[in-house]
């Protein structure tokens, strides 16, 4: 008999440990305790037990009984505070989480634009690698070793005669090996320079232009880039033409092209010249066309280097390019 309790009570015991709400920790007091309960029905058969059992029988039914009273009611506390304690976390006066769709980065998007106007007239987009021997990312350019030149590219070295590529430039050496002219690209891509400020940073794009040919001249490098930052600003924007040099194009000029921002007037971003620097350009130096083994009585061509994060910072009047880097998303969802 007394174990028979016992069983009953672990059997309680159990349920009551695995009940989650005060609902079914009620149900459980009813199961038990209720009119018809398994303890209440235990304490009516006692009268049915020979009389010297009945004492001990009752004593320990009926201190089973309060036992499984005070642990339901401590449960039913345990669980009510516990949904208080969670309850408290949500904080109602927060403004919901949605979710964003995601968008091409503003530096994705100017370099497709200016694809596209080039597509247009007829160029070829050509791909080439990121880490690029010594050969083609300066020998081929006619930059030889020990030529000051090199001193204007802070340059990653991999090893000696490897490095991470300066500019897109190597692109059309490799492109001219391979194919006879007319040829007609661009090679959109990352280049690197050990460089970090406000204007620069170590990994940025590039967009090189190449059109080479027979009577191809600087007339046409004019019109094609004129044609392109009409297309890419608007026809008002006026270009410049300042000579430059650069050891793979001769004669080399910078092109500046009137402030998008005062139309002229001066203003801080243009340092109150009315002029912004867009890119680099010039005819393509015969030392080159020789070293891809072009007839350069023949053969003439230009080139020229586009720095797509400076353009998208014209275009969208920002003024720090380390913005487009650091994944800030209040940043990045307004383009
Ligand atoms: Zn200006």
């Amino acid at each position: 008999m007394e174990k028979t309790i016992e069983q009953i009570c672990d059997e309680a015991f159990k349920e009551i440990n695995a009940a989650e709400s005060s609902e079914s920790l009620n149900a459980i007091s009813v199961k038990y305790l209720g009119r018809k309960g398994i303890i209440t029905q235990f304490l009516r058969s006692i009268s049915t037990l020979p009389s010297e059992e009945r004492p001990k029988a009752g004593e320990k039914a009926n201190e089973t009984k309060k036992i499984l009273e005070k642990a339901i009611k401590d449960a039913i506390s345990r669980v009510e505070s516990e949904a208080y304690k969670t309850a408290g976390f949500i904080d109602v006066s927060l403004p919901g989480r949605s979710s964003f769709p995601g968008s091409l980065h503003p530096v994705t998007q100017i370099m497709r634009q200016i694809c596209d106007i080039f597509a247009r007239m007829g160029f070829n987009i050509a791909e080439g690698p990121e880490i690029e021997s010594d050969y083609y990312n300066f020998e081929a350019l006619n930059i030889p070793k020990y030529h000051p030149a090199r001193d204007m590219q802070d340059t990653f070295y991999v090893s000696d005669n490897i490095v991470l590529r300066t500019h897109t430039s190597p692109v059309q050496v490799r492109i001219m090996e391979k194919r006879n002219p007319p040829v007609k690209i661009i090679a959109p891509g990352k280049v690197y320079r050990s460089d970090s400020d406000i204007t620069h940073t170590p990994m940025f794009h590039q967009v090189e232009g190449l059109m080479v040919g027979e009577n191809v001249s600087f007339g046409d490098l004019k019109g094609i880039l004129t044609n392109f930052i009409h297309l890419l600003f608007d026809d008002k924007t006026s270009l410049r033409f300042r000579p430059s040099f650069f050891p793979f194009t001769e004669p080399s000029a910078e092109v500046d092209i009137l402030c998008v921002i005062c139309r002229g007037k001066g203003c801080r971003i243009c340092s109150y010249t009315g002029w912004l620097e867009v890119l680099g350009s010039g005819m393509v130096h015969p030392a080159v066309f020789e070293n891809v083994g072009y007839d350069t009585s023949k053969i003439t061509g230009f080139a020229f280097g586009i720095g797509v994060e400076r353009i998208t910072m014209l275009k969208y009047g920002i003024d720090d390019i380390r913005k487009f880097f650091e994944n800030d998303l209040k940043f990045l969802r307004q383009f």
